[in-house]
């Protein structure tokens, strides 16, 4: 099973950029409904998404409850950075990810920035994030958080606006492909 989660708690919540107008939580639910769409008519998957508005430790135990170890947790979330110039797709894993993770973490931070035609930054482990240990990466199912782009970078948010639904689009075929080798 696929669970999309739109990072945060809905509109005007997450990263909120006033000089790009970009409001984090309401991309998120977008980026994420539209791709569960594309799952569930075009590839007839099962797909699982979150409560808008639950907080994070609701989400986790609604997850932990719901999913196996067999399953994948994609959390969607926007970048930003006080540098404008910081641009990119970026994917987030544990410390001891696993294969599967790892494979989604890498094909989907790659078709992220071809399909949106923006540079390639990482694939990052959490330790390396500011944070250091984050929830979404801790749970009984498998999972990965996708830093789409930097929602305080022009030409990211630019690039996203333009392309959001082959972004879209793209992301749901590779995910298909990654469930169902
Ligand atoms: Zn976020």
């Amino acid at each position: 099973m696929i669970i999309l989660t739109a990072g945060h708690t809905g509109a005007t919540s997450g990263a909120q950029c006033t000089a790009t107008h970009f409001d984090e939580g309401a991309e998120n639910i977008w980026l994420r409904n539209r791709i569960a769409e594309i799952l569930t008519n075009k590839y007839n998957l099962v797909v699982l998404i979150d409560n808008d508005h639950a907080s994070l430790s609701l989400v986790t135990k609604q997850i932990n409850e719901n999913a196996t170890t067999e399953d994948i947790v994609i959390d969607l979330h926007f970048n930003a950075h006080t540098n404008p110039n910081a641009r990119g797709t970026e994917a987030i894993v544990s410390d001891d990810a696993t294969t599967l993770e790892l494979r989604f973490a890498s094909r989907l931070a790659h078709t992220s920035a071809d399909a949106l035609n923006i540079p390639l930054r990482s694939i990052k482990s959490e330790t390396q994030t500011p944070n250091h240990r984050l929830a979404m990466l801790h749970l009984t199912p498998q999972s990965i958080i996708l830093e789409i782009c930097f929602c305080t970078s022009p030409q990211d948010v630019e690039a996203y606006r333009q392309h959001r639904e082959n972004l879209a689009e793209t992301l749901a075929k590779n995910i298909a492909e990654l469930i169902t080798p």
